[in-house]
């Protein structure tokens, strides 16, 4: 296409016209643009075959409509000039036009096959010479607010800054600008049909102002987010910086990844909200501080316990009551009572899971069985086993932990056996809880009552862990020795279960079935290399050991199996069997000489009986009475209680004088000595008043004392008897001793029933009410007493006090 160099004159003209998508042509611009419509191509190649090209671009009004009517085009445009015309290979053509003149459609002439119209040409306006000040005004306020706006527009080239700054006149300005700033077609539509030269500049300045405002705001908004982004990479960058450094200085060890690690951790742990935030927080603190620091390795310690605790962690209790049976039956002899009602709670708790269930408390002397019993519910139960012991505990920090900001604090005991539990559902065996004391730092009773009590134990607290922990699965246990130094509060939350000291018999039991087959199998040893036989095992119980329950037998027991094993591998021995007669060879000489009761009657002696912390004992009561001043001389280790017992029977016998025919100044005349042998061993109480009262009445009369005859109860100065405690213990041992007669106070009539089997056959028992009684059954002679008194009124019930032996 050849270039003519002709000015284009505005008039009035018909000319084919195109419709513009989102274009808006000024007059002294050149413009490239892609058409493809057909319409649009019939105008052009109609326009280039005339001489002046000429053509008549106006924008259409909603760039969406892809067949648009006259009606849908601004009736203002531009006439233009084609200047190239080239084919795109994906079909259409590119133009390339320099607007020449405004127009307007007068009369629009067809619609197809392209647009043609009558125009008419648009001139300027421009107001009188006195606005020229005006217009110089306008430009460079115009300039002055592109350059603000170039500013702001990242992107805009130096041409168009140059081609605005070198505008002089106010409408080529006001085009430059409007056809190059990216703004809405309605806008430019706006500037092109204001014809006005200062209105439109106005415009233009306007336009501009509110697009400086938009990308003022823009960048604001563009910045802030670039600053947080800026932020959250530079962390993101510094701590990957952090962890390779630390990770070149500690190895794998660093403080990075070691936080990573017990984030990964607590995230698997599925707990609370709470004790995720509490945890997640500390473990952050560590990437602030430097690995060896004592802080760093106080939340280490921290946050490796509370990860170590059962949070989500429990067991599948079973509640088969049969199986339950079978195995307290096969871990334990005898013990039914306890037993079954253990077995009875299971059930209970198998019916009805929600109600948390008293909590059992076994109480009896050491070594009956009570911690094997625990473990026993434990395994009958599916749960873990844990054990505290809380002898000596005397601190409520014991219970609750120290806060973690002590150097060396730990949880409490609670917490700690939860972490030994792995599972928080375990049973927990609160050991010896009558030996819980108290002190200035607190009262460990009131924190293990929150333990155990099941409207507060789902968010037990510990002062080291700081955030609550659910116990409310726990089965609690506890055991004691003595249920009278049980604190009241625990005492009244829990059921009681006695389990008394063992007969003979029930020892030899233990031993036979349950202890030697264990201690055997625990040291490697076969049926057919050891044997005891049940005079030997008696020997051990006999000689060797002095206990209520069974432990220092099953120690015993082991020794024996360790002497054993030795000789074994050592080739000395194929098989040993264990007697009464080698016995010695195995465990050293014998510790204990069998209690035993006198060979003959004696005057002044009388069998008396004790209870211990390691079961009863018969305690020969013996009395001397010499010439001398009134004197009453006690020895043996007498307590005070005891001493008074010895004094109330002296009087009640001087008050009797004329009827047990004794010498009325005896008190006077003579010395009475009370000597109790083993005087080692302290003993107190009143129960040896009947005892003493005897042995004096024996020793002044004269009168001897039946060997086989063993008795207990206290004395009163009236001479009535009264009750006493123990009576299983001091029945047991009357029993082994060869007593085959029992004195015991009418008031204890009841606990006979409850005594063993061997004992109730073995024992005949006399109820006494009164001394007169016992003094008919002891001695050798019948007495002539010359009137007896009754005591048919009510009688006192005194507890008897129990220090080192009760008598
Ligand atoms: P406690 O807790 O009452 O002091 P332990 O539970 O420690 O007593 O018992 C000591 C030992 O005696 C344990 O090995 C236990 O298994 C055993 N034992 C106690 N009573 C019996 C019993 N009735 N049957 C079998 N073994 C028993």
């Amino acid at each position: 296409m050849g270039e003519k160099k002709t000015k284009i004159i505005p008039a009035n003209r018909t000319l084919p016209m195109i419709a513009m998508r989102g274009l808006v042509l000024y007059p002294n611009m050149v413009l490239h643009f892609d058409i493809g419509r057909e319409k649009s191509i019939a105008a052009l190649n109609e326009s280039a075959a005339s001489e002046e090209r000429l053509i008549f671009l106006t924008a259409q009004k909603d760039i969406e409509v892809d067949e648009p009517k006259i009606s849908d085009l601004y009736q203002v445009g531009v006439v233009a000039q084609i200047k190239q015309i080239i084919k795109i290979p994906k079909g259409g053509l590119r133009v390339m036009v320099e607007g020449c003149y405004r127009a307007k459609i007068t009369v629009p002439m067809q619609d197809t096959p392209y647009f043609m119209a009558k125009t008419k040409s648009i001139p300027l306006k421009r107001k009188p010479a006195n606005s020229a000040d005006m217009e110089i005004a306008l430009i460079r306020a115009v300039k002055n607010l592109f350059e603000d706006y170039s500013d702001l527009s990242p992107k805009m080239p130096k041409e168009i800054m140059l081609g605005v700054m070198m505008a002089e006149d106010a409408n080529v300005l006001a085009e430059f600008i409007a056809g190059n700033i990216p703004v809405s077609v309605e806008e430019k539509q706006t500037i092109l049909e204001q014809s006005d030269v200062l209105k439109r500049l106005e415009y233009v300045a306007q336009v501009l102002e509110s697009e400086s405002e938009i990308l003022a705001l823009e960048r604001d908004i563009y910045d802030k987010v670039k600053e947080r982004m800026d932020q959250n990479q530079r962390e993101y960058y510094l701590r990957e910086q952090i962890k390779v450094l630390s990770e070149e200085i500690d190895g794998e060890d660093s403080p990075q990844t070691e936080v990573e690690e017990y984030l990964n951790k607590i995230a698997g742990l599925n707990l609370t909200i709470e004790a995720c935030e509490k945890l997640t927080k500390e473990a952050n603190r560590l990437t602030k501080m430097p690995s060896s620091s004592q802080e760093a390795s106080v939340i280490r310690n921290y946050l490796d316990t509370c990860i170590e605790l059962p949070w989500n962690v429990s067991n599948v209790i079973s509640s088969d009551v049969k199986k339950a049976q079978h195995i307290l039956d096969n871990d334990h002899y005898g013990l039914e009572k306890v037993k079954e009602r253990i077995v009875e709670s299971i059930a209970v708790r198998a019916l009805a899971p929600k109600i948390k269930g008293q909590i059992l408390c076994l109480v009896g002397p050491p070594g009956v069985g009570k911690t094997s019993i625990g473990k026993s519910i434990a395994k009958a139960t599916g749960r873990e086993y844990v054990r505290i012991s809380l002898g000596g505990v005397k601190d409520e920090s014991d219970i609750r932990g120290h806060r973690k900001t002590y150097i060396g604090s730990m949880p409490g005991r609670i917490i700690d056996a939860m972490k030994r539990a792995k599972s928080k559902n375990p049973l927990m065996l609160l050991d010896e809880i009558d030996k819980l004391g108290a002190d200035f730092k607190g009262d460990p009773t009131s924190a293990l009552l929150e333990v155990l009590d099941a409207e507060q134990n789902s968010a037990f607290r510990d002062h080291y862990i700081e955030i609550p922990f659910d116990l409310s699965d726990v089965l609690f246990v506890a055991t004691a020795n003595d249920d009278s130094n049980i604190p009241g509060p625990l005492y009244d939350r829990m059921e009681v279960i006695d389990i008394p000291s063992y007969t003979r018999e029930e020892k030899y039991n233990i031993a036979k079935k349950y202890l030697i087959p264990k201690q055997r199998e625990r040291h490697g040893l076969k049926g057919t290399q050891i044997r005891i036989s049940d005079d030997g095992i008696y020997t051990l119980i006999d000689s060797y050991t002095r206990e209520a329950g069974v432990r220092k037998l099953e120690q015993t027991t082991a020794k024996v199996m360790r002497k054993t094993a030795k000789m074994i591998v050592a080739e000395e021995k194929k098989r040993v069997v264990i007697t009464p007669a080698n016995v010695e060879e195995f465990l050293g000489p014998k510790r204990r000489k069998i209690d035993g009761i006198s060979l003959t009657n004696e005057v002044g002696v009388v069998n008396g009986l004790a209870w211990t912390s390691v079961g009863g004992e018969t305690m020969p009561i013996e009395v001397a009475v010499l010439d001398g001043t009134g004197k009453l001389e006690l020895t043996g280790s007498l307590g005070d209680v005891m001493k008074e017992s010895a004094q109330a029977a002296v009087s009640y016998i001087r008050s009797k004088c004329d009827v047990y025919g004794i010498e009325k100044e005896f008190y006077k005349t003579r010395d009475i000595h009370i000597h109790v042998p083993e005087g080692a061993v302290p003993k107190d109480g009143p129960s040896a008043g009947t005892a003493i009262c005897t042995a004096l009445i024996s020793a002044l009369t004269g009168i001897s004392v039946k060997r086989d005859v063993a008795m207990t109860g206290e004395i009163t100065l009236r001479g009535r008897v009264l009750p006493i405690g123990g009576l299983r213990e001091k029945t047991m041992a009357a029993y082994r001793a060869g007593v085959k007669t029992v004195i015991v106070p009418a008031d204890n009539e009841a606990d006979i029933s409850e005594l063993s089997d061997v004992i109730k056959e073995n024992i005949n028992f006399v109820i006494a009410r009164n001394i007169e009684i016992v003094l008919e059954t002891a001695l050798t002679e019948p007495f002539k007493i010359a009137e007896v008194q009754s005591f048919s009124g009510n009688i006192d019930k005194e507890t008897p006090t129990v220090t080192a032996v009760t008598c």
